[in-house]
């Protein structure tokens, strides 16, 4: 039986959260706990747990860039990628941060 994974679980409506974008590939949401005003999720229907583990799905890659930048319209934003535990990753399900509303320094922390 596969791994329970809370955006598998998201993604499938068991909680009923409210979704500001969706597709047939991937669904938006808002981060439980923001770290800017705008804090959206853009992650994939498909379970995959980071990154490197998609690397050769280039099609699916180019359309969560492509919400991230449809999501926050017109607005300045970053979009993050935690891949992997030194990263900051924590819920492995392949997902974008996007994050819009203030000033982000750079180097990132
Ligand atoms: P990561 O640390 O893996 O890059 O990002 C995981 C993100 O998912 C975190 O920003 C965390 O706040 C968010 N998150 C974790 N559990 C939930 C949840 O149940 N609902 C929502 N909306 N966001 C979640
Ligand atoms: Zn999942």
């Amino acid at each position: 039986m596969a791994e329970p994974c809370i955006f598998c679980d998201i993604v499938g409506g068991k909680y009923g959260t409210k979704f500001l974008y969706e597709d047939e590939a991937c669904v938006a949401f808002a981060d439980v706990k923001p770290m800017a005003p705008t804090h959206i999720l853009v992650v994939p229907r498909e379970h995959h747990p980071r990154l490197q583990a998609a690397a050769e799905e280039e099609k699916l890659l180019g359309r969560l860039m492509s919400v991230a930048a449809k999501v926050v319209k017109d607005r300045d934003f970053r979009v993050v990628v935690n891949d992997g535990a030194d990263a900051g990753q924590t819920v492995y399900h392949l997902h974008v941060h996007v994050l819009s509303g203030r000033h982000f320094g750079w180097p990132p922390g």
